[in-house]
């Protein structure tokens, strides 16, 4: 009976120590980490006045620039692929921009990960016929709505999900499906057009600013560390590598990111080494020299440091 007691006690001890713990995790929530830095909602342009245009890339890979993520699509006999839809008012100036190079069926429309200005099309693409894949994760999050936004209609939820690759054949092109490491999301893939030889990277490779990191939507640092180091063993030397944001680039420009990335990592750990708030540590400027190049939206990048590296 004693035994049982002390059982029952350590039992009891152990729960308030996890909750306690996750108490401490929850004290803190990664929107009050972005507020430190008390930036404005970015503006968006109006949709009206956005220009949707298509680019060729290489073999039957072609981007389209516009507001939001870059879209990538893979045009031939079979069909069209298409990778992201940025938002719903932009979709008619999508499908006429696709027009003017394909009168072909969007087959399948693929998600790179969770976010509005990637998947706001997706009601109207699907309502084309097309199928929606994602990551698992992606549906998820689209069925109980993201950043306090009610759920996505359902019609735009993906109807085929994965958590390993998936291959698709169309097009004479093996388009091959990565799940990258929880990264810029928790549901963050890749979209590799073999014989193009393009390699789309969603938001986890972005070349406008230091890597987007939502922990809201559960990425991470060490994902995204991992994620650029996937994309650098996935590409070859003439890999053309389409970012979530930004120009088509090629693995020189990944490595870049990788190599500020974990060099904001050292110097960060040494402020948490010296016991720094966050508060500190963001009023310190750790990565002032760094920041006319890749500054744009430290809030949603120095928080996914400091986070990763003291919880
Ligand atoms: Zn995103």
């Amino acid at each position: 009976m004693t035994n049982n007691r002390q059982l029952l006690l350590l039992l009891v001890l152990m729960a308030t120590a996890v909750c306690a713990r996750v108490g401490i995790a929850q004290e803190r929530s990664y929107e009050s980490y972005q507020a430190v830095f008390n930036l404005p909602e970015r503006e968006r342009a109006p949709f009206e006045t956005v220009d949707v245009e298509i680019h060729h890339v290489a073999g039957s890979f072609y981007y389209l620039s516009g507001e939001g993520g870059n879209i990538g699509l893979s045009i031939g006999e079979d069909g069209i692929i298409m990778v992201d839809d940025q938002f719903a008012p932009l979709s008619e100036k999508i499908f006429a921009s696709i027009r003017t190079v394909s009168d072909a069926d969007i087959r399948f429309l693929i998600n790179t990960h969770v976010h509005d200005d990637h998947v706001g099309g997706n009601l109207q693409i699907a309502a084309h016929g097309a199928e929606i894949l994602a990551h698992e994760n992606v549906r998820t999050r689209m069925m109980h709505g993201i950043r306090g936004n009610p759920p996505s209609p359902k019609l735009a939820w993906p109807v085929l999900t994965f958590l390993e690759p998936v291959t698709l054949y169309l097009n004479n092109e093996e388009v091959q499906i990565i799940p990258s490491p929880p990264a810029h999301t928790d549901g963050d893939i890749y979209v590799f057009f073999i014989e193009s030889n393009v390699l789309h990277l969603g938001d986890v490779f972005r070349t406008t600013g230091y890597p987007n990191i939502d922990v809201g939507n559960g990425g991470t640092l060490a994902g995204t560390i991992a994620g650029l180091e996937l994309a650098l063993e996935l590409a070859g030397p003439e890999t053309k590598i389409v970012p979530g944001h930004g120009v088509v680039s090629s693995r020189t420009e990944v490595q870049e990111l990788l190599d500020v990335t974990l060099e904001v990592k050292a110097r960060v750990a040494l402020l948490v080494e010296q016991g720094m708030s966050f508060e500190e540590i963001v009023a310190a400027k750790p990565t002032a020299d760094l920041d006319d190049r890749w500054g744009s939206r430290l809030d949603r990048f120095l928080p996914g440091v400091y986070i990763d590296l003291t919880q």
